[in-house]
């Protein structure tokens, strides 16, 4: 039946991950409602970046299913355009074409894969820019770039595919510290405006205040999902109160 999961934008059941002999992603299973903000936490090698990977195919799954609106993301059929017209990406080391303008780094996806004249493209990566504060850098390269500035463009570029759903992987880890607040500000505003997002952060100060829902994977479990509230306040599982009083 048609739109049965209408408020559903990310499904993933039973999905499980090996790298050779090494199980990365142990049947993991949850679901992202529209226009929510999933923060996933965990030490460091407990799958966080290969789940991410997984949900735009960056990975392949080994089983299971993962449905992104409608769109089956393990099915060989699905092709990667529609994957990535469909979800962005933030790196934690930003991805930047280093060859291209800020501006042309925004215009050229929209382009090149969703075909929008390059005037078009360029009022929407214009309004971008100012969006996240730096429209008088659209001339210059990355290179002359703070880290801070550098995500907030990326996070403009992944926003001019204009996407159903943005996967942040350790956005502000790369950055100094006086940088971090910048880019967390930027993500702030989006899912204040109603984005879908999936966030790997150790900023446990934005998913308090942002997040709806927080996931703590450990060595490819996940162990918990529930509210920012209960899991600062009473951690149900040990590795989740270990985790948390190495990082609080
Ligand atoms: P996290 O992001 O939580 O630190 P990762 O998803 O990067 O964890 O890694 C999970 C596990 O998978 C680690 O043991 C890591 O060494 C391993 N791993 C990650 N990518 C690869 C790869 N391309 N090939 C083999 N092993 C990998
Ligand atoms: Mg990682």
């Amino acid at each position: 039946m048609s739109g049965i999961n209408q408020d559903i934008m990310v499904n993933i059941n039973n999905v499980c991950k090996s790298y050779g002999q090494l199980e990365v992603l142990k049947d993991i299973n949850f679901s992202v409602a529209k226009g929510e903000v999933v923060v996933i936490c965990g030490p460091s090698g407990s799958g966080k970046s290969t789940l991410i990977r997984c949900i735009n195919r960056l990975e392949k799954i080994n089983s299971g299913e993962i449905i992104v609106d409608d769109i089956s993301i393990q099915n060989p059929k699905t092709k990667i355009v529609d994957i990535s017209k469909n979800i962005g990406m933030v790196f934690q080391d930003f991805n930047l074409f280093p060859h291209m303008t800020v501006l042309k780094n925004i215009t050229f996806a929209p382009v090149k894969v969703k075909k929008l004249k390059l005037k078009e493209a360029k009022a929407i990566a214009t309004k971008l820019l100012e969006r996240v504060g730096i429209l008088d850098k659209a001339d210059q390269y990355p290179s002359s770039l703070s880290g801070g500035q550098k995500q907030r463009v990326a996070i403009a570029r992944s926003l001019a595919m204009q996407p159903e759903l943005i996967l942040f992987d350790e956005p502000t880890s790369a950055l100094d510290p006086e940088m971090v607040g910048e880019v967390l500000s930027v993500m702030r505003d989006l899912a204040d405006d109603g984005m879908t997002m999936i966030v790997v952060t150790h900023e446990m100060g934005f998913a308090r205040e942002v997040a709806d829902e927080v996931i703590f994977l450990d060595d490819g479990v996940l162990i918990e999902k529930t509210t920012p509230e209960d899991f600062f306040n009473n951690p149900n599982h040990k590795r989740a109160q270990e985790f948390l009083s190495q990082i609080l």
